[in-house]
């Protein structure tokens, strides 16, 4: 059946992967984007296409719509990003999701959030699991972002229990592949550009902490499975590739990866509140949804150093100035 689906944060990384299957599928789709830490030229392809169309808006504003589903995926998420006007950052994820809410609820469509393994903060159970509470500064420079998306779920789960609104809620892992902003400072898109341009390499701290890094295709199967799941499966749902490198062992593959002669440097200390480890587990996607990634990081990231290599990264304007 043909949907009207808004996608919030459309023209982000992200979201822009997400248009292309909806609109692929020959869902309706509208796009919604203020354009904070992205470009146009991500859906360009898709302007011309009859069953998408783009809105330039922020979700802090509310506007009415008529949708049979929602993917609420509007919020800056790379750290420089989100740090660089922290006030903005908690008001988009809190009244960007009481905004799409409402609208869900009005309009009666079901809704996807966009929630993230920030939520657990510096984890002191590893792997995760959804039901872990999380060690999460609220007082510091990444409270904007781990603070506003746990108040999105709490908004979630209450227009849930008390509006009887559809959700499906997921918690993002570290994710990468084509269209990562050049200038976003996430390490998979500062390592790349740094390998190809010869530069060095910049760890933080010494490298030892951990990520666990998703292909973005693989994470797209887990976002269509979640939302067509049955509806007792409001989430949370952890997303995410559940194979752990260190930051060093991702610096080093990236250099060989890319045939660079960068080296790898100790660039500056570990930033405040970097959580030193994070491995989601994903049994729950596993046994409900029967999703599970299969794209090793080797080669995701291959085509993620393709992807940069086939852009004009001096095209790109940074968003903030830090990356
Ligand atoms: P992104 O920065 O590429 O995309 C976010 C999009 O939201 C951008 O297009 C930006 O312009 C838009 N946006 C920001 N503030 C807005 C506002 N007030 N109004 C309207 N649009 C706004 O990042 P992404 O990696 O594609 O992330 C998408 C979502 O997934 C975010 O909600 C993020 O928190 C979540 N997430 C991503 C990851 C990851 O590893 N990529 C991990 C965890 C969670
Ligand atoms: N990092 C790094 N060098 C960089 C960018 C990031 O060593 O140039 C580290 C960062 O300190 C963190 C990890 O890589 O430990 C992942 O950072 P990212 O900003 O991609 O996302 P996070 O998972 O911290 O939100």
């Amino acid at each position: 059946m043909v949907k009207r689906i808004l996608v919030t944060g459309g023209a982000g990384f992200l979201g822009s992967h997400l248009c292309d299957r909806l609109v692929r599928q020959g869902h309706d789709v509208i796009c919604l984007d203020n354009l904070f830490t992205s470009q146009k030229s991500n859906i360009e392809h898709l302007l011309h296409e009859r069953n998408f169309e783009f809105i330039r808006h922020d979700v802090t504003e509310p506007i009415m719509l008529e949708v049979d589903e929602i993917y609420n995926l509007a919020c800056p998420a790379a750290p420089g990003h989100y740090q660089f006007n922290p006030i903005k950052t908690m008001k988009t994820s809190v009244l960007g999701a009481m905004n799409m809410l409402g609208l869900a609820k009005r309009v009666k469509a079901k809704i996807f959030h966009a929630s993230t393994s920030e939520v657990y903060g510096d984890p002191d159970v590893h792997p995760q699991p959804e039901s872990y509470r999380g060690n999460v500064n609220p007082i510091g420079p990444r409270a904007c972002y781990d603070e506003g998306k746990r108040a999105a779920e709490t908004l979630f789960f209450d227009y849930h229990r008390q509006n009887r609104v559809n959700i499906r809620v997921v918690r993002i892992f570290n994710t990468y592949g084509p269209r990562m902003h050049p200038y976003d400072g996430r390490v998979v898109s500062n390592f790349i550009r740094q390998a190809i341009a010869g530069e060095p390499i910049t760890l933080y701290g010494e490298g030892t902490q951990t990520r666990s890094f998703c292909f973005v295709d693989d994470l797209l199967d887990g976002f269509v499975a979640l939302m067509s799941a049955p509806d007792d499966l409001p989430g949370p749902v952890n997303i995410g590739n559940p194979t752990e490198f260190t930051i060093r062992e991702l610096a080093e593959l990236t250099v060989e990866l890319a045939g660079s002669k960068s080296e790898i440097v100790r660039a500056k200390p570990l930033p405040v509140d970097d959580p030193l480890q994070r491995r989601p587990d994903i049994t729950l996607a596993r046994t409900r949804l029967g999703w599970e990634p299969k794209i090793p990081l080797r080669e995701g990231l291959a085509r993620t150093i393709a992807y940069f290599r086939s852009i004009d990264i001096s095209k790109y304007r940074a968003p903030t100035p830090n990356y």
